[in-house]
């Protein structure tokens, strides 16, 4: 499948362009043991790539439905949300505002600068200020809070955005190849996993941390999927796992959450990770870029050995970020 624009801001096109979404099966000789496929979410947009587009798309509608003309988000200079909003923003004629962590750079990231292009404003911020962004008055103090401003947290990690990937949560029930045992995620804010665990019934949802957390991710993850559950009309659960409360599901939710192959922070690519990235060169393994994606799949490659998953089918999600992989000069 050749990526195809996402060319309106509906439901129901997005849903139907989540379905086309492709499943490729990888050559057991990377992953011996296990049946591994890879849905190819990168492939649903060229430019909103990945989990970020289900991130972004009720976000996008909500902003429409309020009259919203400028869209505010944050991100660093290599952030795959800022690329991918600069992107929807032109696309469907938004303006949008990167708020973006440190100084203005002498010379931008290959991201920053099509983020230019695409005709998104780069305000540069320093990282005290930056490290307010949860804030209630950070916009404000920014001279952003005005009417017709949207705004999206960082990473798309919010109700909207835990609610779309719940959208392909639901889309992988439908159109799974073969049954899978387990679904595997990478991990920076927790809200893509916490999306597919609690929309996803008849497998277990795995996410590998890709930056050190401590418990952040754990608690990010938690939270949404509670809020994602009281957000239901009636009080309607969303499945079994999330009937269980709170100390319960934290519990729970550890089990599923690996934080052991960070690799001592995020986008830090060493050279165990990058042979490991190398002897992935199989015919038919799709490119994978280093800060999510490859430590991942190194995750799945250590975990394999493990006795629950032996002879298991696994879905890795292609969460996008290839343009991230210009950051990386080998
Ligand atoms: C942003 C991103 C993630 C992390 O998603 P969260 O919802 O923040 O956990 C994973 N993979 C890729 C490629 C990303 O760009």
């Amino acid at each position: 499948m050749l990526p195809r624009l996402l060319d309106s801001l509906d439901l129901q096109a997005f849903t139907d362009a989540a379905r086309q979404v492709p499943y490729q099966q990888i050559s057991s000789e990377v992953f011996p043991g296990l049946d591994v496929w890879v849905r190819r979410d990168d492939l649903i947009d060229p430019l909103i790539s990945g989990n970020k587009a289900y991130k972004l798309i009720f976000n996008l509608i909500e902003a429409r439905n309020q009259g919203a003309k400028t869209i505010v988000t944050c991100g660093g200079a290599w952030s795959n949300h800022i690329h991918a909003v600069a992107a929807a923003g032109a696309r469907f004629g938004f303006k949008a505002i990167g708020i973006i962590r440190g100084e203005r750079p002498a010379e931008f990231s290959a991201t920053l600068q099509d983020a230019q292009r695409f005709g998104m404003e780069l305000k540069f911020v320093t990282r005290a200020q930056y490290r307010r962004r949860g804030e209630l008055d950070f916009l404000r103090d920014l001279g952003l809070e005005n009417e017709g401003v949207y705004f999206v947290p960082e990473g798309g990690a919010n109700l909207a955005g835990v609610k779309g990937v719940q959208l392909l949560g639901r889309v992988i029930e439908e159109t799974a190849p073969v049954a899978f045992d387990q679904v595997w995620v990478a991990c920076g804010t927790g809200a893509t996993f916490a999306g597919l665990y609690s929309s996803i019934q008849n497998c277990s949802v795995i996410g590998v941390e890709v930056l050190k957390a401590a418990d952040s991710i754990l608690n990010e993850a938690c939270y949404w999927v509670s809020q994602a559950e009281s957000a239901l009309p009636g009080g309607q659960k969303t499945n079994n796992h999330s009937a269980l409360a709170g100390a319960e599901r934290l519990t729970e939710l550890r089990k599923r959450l690996l934080s052991q192959f960070h690799f001592g922070g995020y986008g830090r690519y060493p050279k165990e990770l990058r042979d490991f990235h190398m002897g992935l060169s199989f015919e038919g393994v799709p490119p994978f870029e280093p800060v999510y994606m490859l430590k991942l799949l190194y995750a799945l490659q250590k975990g394999s050995g493990e006795k629950e998953l032996s002879g298991g089918r696994v879905l890795i999600l292609h969460s996008g970020g290839l343009q991230g992989r210009r950051g990386f000069n080998d």
